[in-house]
């Protein structure tokens, strides 16, 4: 028998707004207690669904030789996995796909082997939109996140889907490729950013997303070059259309868990994924037993990212530690410092099973941060190499850093 392929929608992004089930023009949609459900036999796939989805958790697509039953669909916690790659929609662009892996394992490369997704993240879309067939995004908020006498220019860029079903997880990236040719003549590569918004949008239920991006200047023979994509998106005005590709990243991503306990690690942009997390907890699972714990250094307070937001949340939600190493003359500190000052805190969420470290922003952070947790492991008799192996194996140590 061929297999057909099957419309489903993943009950772990939909937020049950009944959209599609109003909008199916042949009633193939239908919902029980739990889950939406699309019916194989009336769907036509005429598609009339996919737009309007505020989540995107209608896109998504099984080919399969026996359609999976309403009945099957109603008791879903999480979608079936992909059978073969054909299935991914609009996917195919193999060199784009290899692009991103490879800065991706670049990234990814301080946890000192692959990453493995935690147990309970959600499945995550990957690689729907290409450089041929990108998802247009408009631009609805352009605005600078650092002080205006601050030396690093960060924005948070707001972008608008429309009719582009761009499912995201916290932690996954897209990809934007700048407009325009290197001075060989060749297309701009793609580079990776960091959605910093959660999945149900910047806006809830919105299809939007966030990007926090830091503008790139560095000196060439004594002249100041700007990073391409880095300028372009900060220079972006509102109403500008952007191509995105993506999105990206199959094991940086959150543990949907309440009782998952987050470290949060980062320095400037790394704090992109962290505010997703967050902000997903805060809106979700405010009251998880969970906890999370957040490291976040800067040169100076106008230097951090967000920092009035951040002061806003109550300590009940984050335990927040931002250390700054230019705050006060003669006081440097930096986030391994001030990890160190917490070592019984983390040492007694590592010993929970339930505890996941995510690491993310600059490469040159990696070796302060390992050695500052070698020192809290070896101070209470446990080798951190070893320690890590065994988190990363079982996906709850996490690197993400460039
Ligand atoms: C997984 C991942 C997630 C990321 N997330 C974010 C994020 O959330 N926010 C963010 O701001 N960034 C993020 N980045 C980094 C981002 O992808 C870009 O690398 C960054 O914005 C710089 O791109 P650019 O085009 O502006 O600079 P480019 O033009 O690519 O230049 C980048 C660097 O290359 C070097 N360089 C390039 N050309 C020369 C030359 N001729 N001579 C000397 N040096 C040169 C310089 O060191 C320069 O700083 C992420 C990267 C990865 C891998």
């Amino acid at each position: 028998m061929n297999p057909i392929r099957q419309h489903l929608i993943d009950p772990e992004i939909c937020i049950r707004c009944n959209t599609c089930e109003d909008i199916c023009p042949i009633n193939a949609i239908t919902h029980n207690d739990d889950n939406y459900l699309v019916n194989a036999e009336i769907c036509d796939l005429s598609m009339d669904c996919i737009a309007p989805c505020p989540t995107g958790a209608i896109d998504n697509w099984r080919l399969v030789e026996t359609p999976y039953t309403l009945e099957q669909q109603g008791e879903w916690e999480e979608l079936p996995p992909q059978q073969v790659s054909a299935e991914v929609p609009g996917g195919g662009d193999e060199a784009l796909e290899s692009e991103a892996n490879g800065l991706l394992d670049i990234a990814h490369a301080g946890q000192g082997g692959k990453g493995v997704a935690p147990a309970t993240a959600s499945t995550p879309s990957i690689n729907i939109y290409t450089r041929d067939k990108p998802a247009v995004a408009v631009v609805q908020g352009n605005v600078r996140i650092t002080h205006a006498d601050a030396e690093s220019d960060v924005h948070h860029i707001i972008l608008d889907l429309g009719s582009s079903a761009l499912p995201v997880l916290e932690g996954q990236s897209v990809g934007v490729v700048p407009p325009g040719a290197d001075p060989n003549g060749k297309p701009h590569v793609m580079r990776l950013y960091s959605i910093a918004s959660p999945r149900d949008g910047e806006r809830p239920n919105h299809n939007n997303i966030a990007l926090t991006v830091k503008r790139v200047e560095y000196q060439v023979d004594g002249r100041t070059v700007k990073g391409i994509a880095s300028n372009y998106l900060c220079d972006l005005q509102r109403g500008d259309k952007v191509n995105l590709t993506g999105p990206f990243g199959s094991s940086f991503l959150m543990p949907n868990h309440p009782q998952a306990n987050i470290i949060m690690i980062c320095t400037g942009t790394g704090s992109a994924p962290f505010r997703a997390m967050t902000e997903h907890r805060r809106r979700h699972m405010p009251d998880a037993p969970g906890r999370l714990l957040l490291f976040f250094g800067a040169r100076t307070r106008g230097e951090l990212p967000y920092f009035g937001p951040l002061m806003k949340l109550p300590s009940s939600l984050i335990d927040r530690e931002l250390v700054f190493s230019r705050e006060t003359p003669g006081a440097k500190e930096y986030v391994q410092d001030r990890m160190l000052k917490r070592a019984d805190d983390i040492f007694q969420l590592l010993q929970d099973e339930n505890t996941h470290i995510f690491l993310c922003g600059l490469k040159a952070m990696d070796q302060g941060v390992f050695a500052a947790l070698e020192s809290i492991c070896r101070n209470n008799g446990v080798e951190w190499s070893s320690l890590s192996r065994t988190m990363r194996d079982s996906g709850r140590f996490h690197v993400e850093t460039y």
